[in-house]
């Protein structure tokens, strides 16, 4: 079991799955907090591991709830995936990070590619998630090639529906990301069945690369695997330069986690990305 799987639940069934009434209540505030504006995105770099230039960002909400402060998705995600919410939260989602995306360009920063997070609900609960896609390219202006999706295994889907609809994304222009990389149950079904352009080894294989061989020897697989299907590489939850150093030797094309940067505001990347930056 993926630990932060397992700490997210934890989180979110001692705090408010108690009792029916605290779910209802969280429910109707998540659905005022989006026409009251209180979730906000955050972002967090992706590097190059040979250049180390930022050559992404993932988008990663959080709700700025006014009585109990920021919370971290972990804390909402899954009651909103529960209840149906994910929808209209992933909605905005999607939108704001393409409009801020398409902001840093029109102010002259270096084009880089934004990750949204999808939840698989969104692929269910839309007809056609690629006709809703296209209209928010064409509404923010940003070109699908700076847009990129991460999608996590589920066993619960339609693999024809998701499967074109992912043709369909993939048609647009938009890049496929599979997040949490070997944790599911169906990883390698995923690489065979859809257009993926790029994996995610998942932080769960990252963190244990230097102490445990069987870890790193995944690793290792995972990339030559990926690599031989014409497939890119980021690694997650890089925090140490050992790991970095490892992912390097392996060919990994790409690098996230705490040792580069945490998830930051829009203004924070805004700097990161100005010529000039280091
Ligand atoms: P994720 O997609 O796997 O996102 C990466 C998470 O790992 C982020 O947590 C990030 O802060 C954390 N992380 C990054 N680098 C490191 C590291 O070096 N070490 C460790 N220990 N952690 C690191 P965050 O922001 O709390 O998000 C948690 C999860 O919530 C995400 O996991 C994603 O599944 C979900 N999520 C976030 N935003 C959205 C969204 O807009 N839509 C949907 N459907 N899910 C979202
Ligand atoms: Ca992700
Ligand atoms: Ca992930
Ligand atoms: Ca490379």
């Amino acid at each position: 079991v993926k630990e932060s799987g397992k700490n997210d639940c934890l989180l979110y069934s001692e705090s408010w799955s108690n009792s029916s009434l605290e779910r209802l209540t969280l429910q109707h505030e998540m659905y005022r907090a989006i026409q009251r504006n209180e979730f906000i995105l955050h972002y967090q770099p992706q590097y190059d591991l040979d250049s180390g230039a930022m050559v992404g960002v993932e988008a990663l909400v959080r709700w700025n709830h006014p009585l109990r402060g920021m919370i971290p998705p972990g804390s909402f995600i899954p009651l909103a995936e529960e209840s149906g919410m994910i929808v209209q939260i992933g909605d905005w989602v999607l939108e704001e990070a393409c409009r801020q995306n398409k902001a840093w360009q029109d102010a002259g920063l270096p084009p880089i590619p934004v990750s949204v997070n999808l939840s698989i609900r969104q692929f269910v609960q839309n007809d056609d998630l690629a006709s809703k896609v296209s209209a928010v390219l064409q509404k923010t202006g940003l070109e699908a090639k700076y847009l990129d999706l991460e999608i996590t295994e589920s066993m619960t889907m339609d693999v024809g529906h998701v499967s074109r609809c992912l043709l369909a994304l993939t048609d647009l222009g938009v890049n496929i990301s599979v997040d949490d990389f070997g944790t599911g149950y169906s990883s390698f079904h995923y690489l065979k069945n859809f257009p993926i352009d790029r994996l995610k080894i998942d932080r769960s294989f990252v963190r244990d690369i230097q102490q445990d061989p069987s870890d790193a020897e995944i690793v290792a697989a995972i990339i030559a695997m990926a690599h031989n299907l014409n497939i890119q590489v980021i690694a997650e939850g890089v925090e140490n330069e050992e790991q970095m150093a490892f992912l390097r030797k392996h060919n990994c094309d790409e690098m996230q986690g705490y040792f580069w940067s945490p998830p930051v505001t829009s203004a924070n990347i805004e700097e990161m990305l100005a010529p000039g930056a280091a």
